[in-house]
């Protein structure tokens, strides 16, 4: 089952759809990215699931519960649906300590939670513990300074990481003072024979009440665990602020205050403080814009460890293309509030639905090259592109061009019986912003022009081919020519754009080479990753190969 679904979502302000029938389905443990242009929908699809938004019509669920249904009437409040937030702003409280900061929310927890025996359970910790009294010394050794002084709260901490116990349990059994004893063995056992015989009579007292200890020391009656309507215990609230704490590395810094911490440390705290609750869904917007970029790519790794560490599902919006690629199981792109594609990262690489799509991921850019041609006998298509170099497109899979062709103005023609229909119900409101159409850019010599179709005829002989940066070779007998306009090297790799007539196609060369500019090179694109569009409706038609023919 998907942790969250979205069917046919709309929200609209007035006339203008922010979001536009969106269907989507996160699955469980997945870390989606929700991508594209900025006021394209983004934060807004997040705060409806959140329930931060009130969508005009459809339907959310969570976990398969509805949350949300515009028919029926139902919209849970945000507390109701078990989310935890972290926003770009992620303000801590000035006045509290980092521990403070990430128990606050958990002491206003209030919810019907079994019923547990502390003492029982931490005796039974103990116990465990103790099997290895040696281990418990040599803890507590590692805090003492250069003199040989042991420093209490540091063996505290030590015990507190190592055993994952609450600072109560860690106190108890530094209590204990194994590390005074003369026969640490001795100690060891006797202390367990107590707490064995405080275990006994605690659980006598609970049969004679009709009840049982489960598992965790929880109170069981007529084989059900007891539950009640309350408040986390302190020691509840330890263990979980430990162990975030823990997850996000900042056990160490537990009694600061957030203007002692650097601002990679205040986010994980900010992190932390969202985790603690335990929240099944976590919904993130652009949460590292804040950061430096090298804290950024920091954060961005413990981020995806979080995300297995946790089990939870992630729903994060970015409008950076590269955060989107590296973090996500899946990237959700949207574009004017209608989605695009969601797919997983590879797949909006290479297979990208459209040229928009191909266009947003990857960095440098794509380059797009105007086409025109036909499909020959053999199944290729011969083009002329830049300024009348011909070339033949040969696909990886057979494909009918004119097949492709048909169902393209089929389904076109589908979508607008879809929309006149629509548009005869009662109360339907005229999309305001239905005309706003994705321009790719055609990168020339003497501007960034933008390609002014609406000038243009465009007719089905017209492709435009997708080329990324990395396909190019730089070869002595190459087939194409090119002049060196700009070159940026990094050591790694250069960036460079190549000249042809007019054009400038942009290239990424790996190693370590140096581009004089206005230098005449011969190049190759000699891979089976190009890109075929169909330039009246910018869909992908297929990938295949490109031959210079003569
Ligand atoms: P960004 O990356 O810039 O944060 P976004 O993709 O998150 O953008 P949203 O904040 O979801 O975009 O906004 C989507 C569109 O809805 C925008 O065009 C915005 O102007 C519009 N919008 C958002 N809130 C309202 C509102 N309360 N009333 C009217 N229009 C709104």
């Amino acid at each position: 089952m998907p942790k969250i679904q979205l069917k046919n979502i709309t929200k609209r302000w007035g006339k203008f759809y922010a979001v536009d029938n969106l269907s989507l389905d996160v699955e469980d443990n997945s870390f989606i990215t929700l991508l594209g242009p900025s006021g394209c929908g983004k934060t807004t699809i997040l705060r409806m699931i959140a329930g931060l938004e009130t969508p005009t019509t459809g339907q959310i669920y969570i976990d398969g519960k509805v949350v949300f249904d515009s028919e029926r009437g139902i919209n849970l409040p945000a507390n109701d649906r078990k989310v935890g937030f972290l926003f770009q702003n992620y303000a801590l409280w000035p006045n509290m300590t980092v521990y403070q900061n990430i128990s606050f929310g958990l002491s206003n927890v209030k919810e019907d939670l079994p019923t547990y025996d502390y003492e029982h359970r931490n005796n039974k910790r103990l116990i465990e513990i103790l099997q290895d009294p040696r281990k418990v010394v040599e803890l507590t050794n590692e805090s003492r300074d250069k003199k040989g002084k042991l420093n209490k709260d540091i063996v505290h901490l030590i015990f507190i990481d190592e055993y994952k116990i609450s600072q109560y349990t860690a106190k108890d059994l530094f209590d204990f003072k194994l590390h005074d004893s003369p026969d640490v063995q001795t100690k060891a056992a006797s202390i367990i024979k107590d707490l064995e015989a405080k275990i006994r009579s605690s659980e006598e007292g609970y049969q004679k009440k009709g009840q049982s200890l489960g598992e965790n020391s929880a109170i069981v009656e007529n084989n059900q665990i007891v539950t009640k309507v309350r408040k986390l215990s302190k020691e509840e609230i330890d263990l979980r602020v430990r162990q975030v704490a823990r997850t996000v590395k900042i056990g160490m810094f537990m009694d600061r205050y957030p203007s002692e911490l650097s601002g990679g440390q205040q986010q994980r705290v900010a992190i932390a403080r969202t985790l603690a609750p335990e929240p099944a869904v976590l919904f993130m917007d652009e949460p590292l814009s804040n950061l430096d970029a090298k804290l950024r790519l920091e954060m961005r790794y413990e981020l995806q460890r979080l995300h297995v560490e946790t089990g939870s599902t992630f729903v994060y919006v970015t409008h950076d293309q590269m955060e989107a690629m590296t973090l996500a199981t899946k990237i959700c792109l949207v574009d004017n509030g209608i989605l695009q594609q969601y797919a997983a990262p590879l797949t909006v690489y290479n297979k990208p639905n459209n040229i928009f799509v191909g266009d947003f991921v990857g960095s440098p850019s794509i380059n797009f090259i105007e086409a025109e041609g036909r499909q020959n006998n053999e199944g290729n298509i011969d083009l002329s592109i830049l300024n009348n170099i011909n070339v033949t497109f040969k696909p990886n899979q057979d494909v009918s061009i004119d097949t492709w062709l048909r169902e393209r103005d089929t389904e076109e023609s589908l979508k607008q019986a879809r929309l006149d229909e629509l548009s005869k119900e009662k109360g339907y409101v005229e999309k305001e912003n239905k005309d706003v159409k994705f321009q790719y850019h055609i990168d020339k010599i003497e501007e960034h022009s933008f390609v002014r179709q609406e000038e243009e005829t465009i007719t089905n002989a017209d492709f435009v081919l997708g080329v990324r940066p990395e396909l190019f070779e730089i070869n002595e007998d190459g087939a194409l020519d090119g002049i060196i306009h700009g070159a940026m090297p990094t050591g790694m790799e250069s960036t460079i754009k190549i000249r042809i007539g007019d054009f400038l196609l942009t290239a990424v060369i790996f190693g370590n080479h140096t581009y004089p500019l206005g230098k005449e090179i011969k190049f190759d694109i000699t891979s089976d990753a190009i890109m075929l569009f169909d330039r009246k409706s910018g869909k992908y038609i297929t990938s295949g190969t490109l031959e210079i023919r003569q």
